[in-house]
């Protein structure tokens, strides 16, 4: 197929239905015995009933409810974003309201469905009126962030947008200039190095929302499912 038309349809799928071709997502789990996946899932259960009660920073007293983060405790891809927003603040889940419903999308244009990755943001309590998160915020609230990628071990982050990969990797430049490339980050002291892609948030997608964009969002994409090994579904 020539190329320009090969990118037009992936392009059109990414953009509208999403029309998965390939029966079976791939599996993205790998096998791991009960007594595994019960251990792992036991401490992000408990990690997230910490994060539930935290009060290290004053968001805990505009929060209505933490968003500890949810998905596949074994994934081996793990999106990042910044922090919730209103929705996710009334329901307590990550990516829930139109710029999760966009990467809902973006997860299905790969094959794989929400509940094969690990969704969690930097901040598990929104910033009053989605104020940019605080040095001091982000200071108190990484630990967590840290103890559940170790718990989790992916083998991919995905950051979104420029407020988890300046985080993420501890630089100061913008999204444009981070995205499309594979950088590290590393959990723990001793934790082997996370490959991490920057990618732009689906909001800013959403707001932002030209053909150049979806391509860039989309190319990175290719290179995440790429590095996973993972087959991108036929169309
Ligand atoms: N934006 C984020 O960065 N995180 C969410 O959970 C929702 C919107």
């Amino acid at each position: 197929m020539h190329e320009a038309v090969r990118q037009h349809l992936e392009m059109e799928s990414f953009f509208t239905g999403f029309s998965r071709k390939s029966p079976t997502p791939p599996a993205l789990t790998p096998p791991v015995s009960s007594t595994q996946h019960h251990g792992s899932t036991q401490n992000l259960a408990s990690l997230a009933t910490q994060i539930t009660q935290c009060q290290k920073c004053t968001l805990c007293s505009t929060r209505q409810q933490a968003v500890p983060g949810e998905g596949n405790p074994h994934a081996r891809l793990m999106f990042v974003g910044e922090a919730p927003g209103a929705n996710e603040d009334r329901e307590g889940r990550p990516f829930v309201g139109n710029a999760g419903q966009l990467l809902d999308k973006i997860i299905q244009a790969c094959g794989l469905r929400r509940e094969d990755v690990y969704i969690a943001n930097i901040l598990k309590c929104r910033p009053p009126g989605n104020r940019d998160p605080l040095p001091e915020e982000v200071a108190h609230c990484m630990p967590y962030l840290k103890n559940q990628i170790t718990l989790i071990a992916p083998e991919v982050i995905v950051a979104l947008g420029a407020h988890a990969a300046r985080t993420l990797l501890d630089k100061a430049e913008g999204i444009g200039a981070l995205r499309g490339r594979f950088w590290s980050f590393t959990a723990a002291p001793e934790a082997a190095p996370i490959k991490v892609m920057p990618t732009y948030h689906p909001a800013y997608l959403l707001h932002n929302y030209s053909t150049e964009n979806r391509k860039r969002v989309w190319e990175d994409m290719k290179k995440v499912m790429n590095e996973l090994g993972i087959p991108l579904p036929a169309r």
